[in-house]
């Protein structure tokens, strides 16, 4: 136990982690070309704050919430998903009175006690938007569009965007009496969640996973076909100008999402490699979802995506991440002397911008030499006490052979040089 990480968490070694660094650092520049700033929300919330802002007849509040009770008494929640505290934040610090629109961007751990497959952890990574304060197509379709951009700019080709409308709560009654008969027949033959679900919220029965279920609804009414005049001019709006801008999408009737207080437009881009976990991201307008938690009313969209799920598909597609720099030189060392002086010319080295490691293990040279090779060092030196006296050193390039006698003082401009021809 001691030595095994949780079922469904996994730590992100240095070897992979230059890939993480280069999505979320794209991330971060998309969205600050948008005009979105970034927010750092708690990992933890009051209970209550999810069970509203995400909705109590969701799966994630039914059954894939990690609650616990703090020694004070309290109940909290890891946050399985990040919108909710970022409205929570929202209304807690008065951006209701900031210039509108108020454009946010996160990049979270998230929790949900899950079945663990490919694609779906315990703990997992989610970048996201939210946009407040605009009701318009406008803001539907820029939260769109920078996810277009983003994917494009780390190189992901061919995933689809489905989109869909699902009104507003009033078309919504309509369509929910529509489809409570529809199910009402067919209710012994679904999943006991989805009996729950009738009684509950009949729109969540649209998002069950269980084949029984998709087969029993597959004439089912979809909500698009019953959505009021001003949600359909709004869908209308988003989709027309999504084409005008060259961003091919579908739409998908079936799509309604996980979220309670989603309404209007919802989407989700989805791979084909991934299986039944291919859904990299989803999101949607969730005009009602302040409010929900205590605000006064005011409207919001935005997505999440699954960074695990973005990796697994630029792994798929063949998507090459720019490795680290390998290190510019390494300093060998012979003798306690020489290891003081080389400690000094490694720490200017490093203050002037050079990647520099030194030997730390007063290892044999032959040892050192390997050990260089391995880290993939460009430029080598080893300092002795010769070296030490006479001020010069022979500097080996590792990837001719090459070698030259240089004054130590030239070494750190002759690396800074080099770094510029070659960066
Ligand atoms: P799914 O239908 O696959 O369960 P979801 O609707 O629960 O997804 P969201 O709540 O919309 O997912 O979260 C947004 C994104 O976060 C997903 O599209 C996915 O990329 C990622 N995600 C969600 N749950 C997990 C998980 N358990 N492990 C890894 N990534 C996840
Ligand atoms: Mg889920």
């Amino acid at each position: 136990m001691l030595i095994k990480a949780p079922k469904g968490t996994r730590d992100i070694l240095p070897d992979e982690i230059h890939k993480w660094h280069y999505v979320e650092e794209k991330f971060s520049e998309i969205c600050s070309r948008f005009g979105f700033r970034e927010i750092r929300i708690p990992v933890f919330e009051h209970t209550e704050l999810f069970e509203r802002g995400v909705g109590d007849a969701t799966d994630i509040v039914q059954k894939e919430m990690y609650t616990f009770s703090d020694k004070g008494g309290r109940s909290i929640t890891l946050r399985p998903e990040g919108t909710a505290g970022v409205a929570r934040s929202y209304i807690e610090n008065g951006m209701a009175s900031w210039p509108q629109p108020v454009k946010l961007f996160y990049n979270i751990t998230a929790y949900r006690y899950e079945n663990v497959q490919k694609g779906r952890y315990r703990e997992f990574h989610q970048l996201g938007v939210e946009l407040f304060g605009s009701t318009k197509a406008d803001a539907d379709v820029e939260v769109i569009s920078l996810l277009h951009l983003f994917l494009e700019s780390v190189g992901i080709r061919g995933l689809s965007l489905s989109l869909n409308s699902i009104g507003c709560p009033s078309c919504r009654a309509e369509y929910n009496r529509k489809l409570k008969a529809f199910v009402e027949s067919r209710l012994n033959r679904l999943c006991e969640d989805c009996n729950n679900r009738y009684q509950r919220n009949p729109l969540r029965i649209l998002d069950c996973k269980e084949q029984g279920c998709i087969n029993e609804l597959r004439d089912v009414p979809y909500l698009l076909d019953y959505i009021c005049g001003d949600c359909a001019e709004h869908f209308e709006k988003v989709k027309e100008k999504l084409a005008a801008m060259g961003i091919p999408f579908t739409v998908d009737k079936k799509i309604v999402r996980g979220l309670d207080y989603y309404n209007r437009t919802v989407f989700e881009f989805v791979s084909k490699n991934i299986g039944s976990q291919g859904t990299v991201c989803g999101g949607g307008r969730y005009d009602g979802l302040i409010e929900s938690v205590g605000g006064s009313p005011t409207p919001g969209i935005g997505f999440a995506l699954g960074i695990e799920r973005l990796l697994i598909e630029m792994d798929s597609q063949g998507i090459d991440v720019p490795l680290p720099p390998s290190p510019d030189i390494f300093i060998g060392v012979i003798g306690d002397r020489a290891g003081l002086y080389a400690e000094n010319l490694a720490l200017k080295l490093r203050t002037g911008g050079i990647i520099c490691h030194k030997d730390i293990m007063e290892r044999s040279v032959t040892a050192q030499m390997k050990y260089a090779n391995k880290l993939n060092a460009r430029f080598v030196v080893i300092i002795g006490d010769n070296e030490v006296e006479s001020g010069k050193v022979e500097l080996k390039d590792m990837s001719t052979g090459e070698t030259r006698m240089i004054n130590i003082d030239t070494l750190q401009d002759r690396l800074k040089k080099f770094k510029q021809v070659n960066s």
